[in-house]
């Protein structure tokens, strides 16, 4: 899974290193990025992005780059 973060929405709540902190974390911004995007089940990671306040955090199927979440 693909996981990009639009650090222009991003606003620090920390919910999705929550759900998974094994993925996300804060940088010295207190902006989330990515530190392994493959260090936890794709179940907690959806989890992390649903629970997003600002719906910042964007998942794409690798490879094929169809969108997982957020869905239109
Ligand atoms: S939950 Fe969303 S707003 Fe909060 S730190 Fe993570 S990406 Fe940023």
């Amino acid at each position: 899974m693909k996981i990009t973060i639009d650090r222009t929405k991003c606003e620090g709540y920390a919910k999705c290193i929550q759900a998974s902190p094994k993925v996300f974390k804060l940088d010295a911004k207190m902006i989330a990025e990515v530190i392994d995007a493959k260090a936890d089940i794709d179940e907690k990671i959806l989890l992390a992005a649903k629970i997003c306040p600002t719906k910042a955090i964007i998942l794409e199927e690798e490879g094929t780059g169809k969108k997982i979440f957020p869905v239109e």
